[in-house]
């Protein structure tokens, strides 16, 4: 039973390793950002919402993104733990998910930081390659595809996410900065906090996320 949050500055990998971590725990990978996507894929008016603030590099706004979540979190594959990847993004999101799950006696058991320096940032988002159909990440240099621009898991066609073209970067790194950031002092004052850093091989990364994790719920 696990329950925990991934935080870090687009581009830290969060996705990869929230996959990764998902699978090693047993535990359900909710991220935010690919429920918007699929909405989106969907033509749902959730989707149709979320577009433009998404797009533009923007934080969806918090009644939306709340409802969404709290609604994803009463699905029954929770009952083990979840893995919450985009979520919460500022300090009112981290507020109502922590009022929500003290609701619910199902407090959060750590908090994961994946830290990377700005630079590697914009190299690892400016060469990503995500899958139209499964969300799969991928990048041109870094974790190429077997076949070029075509998914490995699914065959889907590879796309530049919109939102990871070169001046959305930027704006990203900023609305993470001044929004996003203020929750890892958040969490170090609640005790949940654990940060590493996300350079280097991905299983590697993988590894020492897992006993740090296992070390903060023994
Ligand atoms: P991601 O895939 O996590 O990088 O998310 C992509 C985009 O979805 C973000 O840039 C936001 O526009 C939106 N989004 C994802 N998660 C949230 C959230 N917790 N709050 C507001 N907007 C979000």
């Amino acid at each position: 039973l696990m329950r925990f949050i991934l935080v870090g500055p687009p581009g830290a990998g969060k996705g990869t390793q929230a996959v990764h971590l998902a699978t090693h725990f047993g535990i359900p990978h909710i991220s935010t950002g690919d429920i918007f996507r699929a909405n989106l894929k969907e033509g749902t008016p959730l989707g149709l919402k979320a577009k433009e603030y998404m797009d533009a590099g923007n934080l969806v706004p918090d009644e939306v993104t709340n409802e969404m979540v709290k609604d994803r979190l009463t699905h029954d594959d929770v009952a083990n733990g979840f893995l919450l990847d985009g979520y919460p993004r500022n300090v009112v999101q981290a507020g109502v998910l922590r009022a929500y799950l003290a609701e619910k006696s199902t407090p959060l058991d750590a908090v994961l930081e994946l830290s990377v320096e700005d630079s590697e940032i914009i190299a690892r988002l400016s060469g990503r390659r995500t899958c139209k159909e499964c969300s799969a990440s991928y990048h041109i240099q870094f974790n190429k595809p077997q076949v070029d621009g075509k998914c490995d898991k699914c065959g889907g066609e590879l796309i530049q996410r919109e939102d990871d073209k070169e001046a959305v970067i930027k704006h990203r790194l900023d609305v993470y900065a001044e929004q996003t950031a203020p929750i890892v002092s958040f969490y170090r004052e609640e005790g949940l906090l654990i940060s590493m850093a996300a350079t280097g091989d991905v299983d590697e990364i993988t590894q020492r996320a897992i006993s740090a994790l296992k070390t903060a719920v023994a």
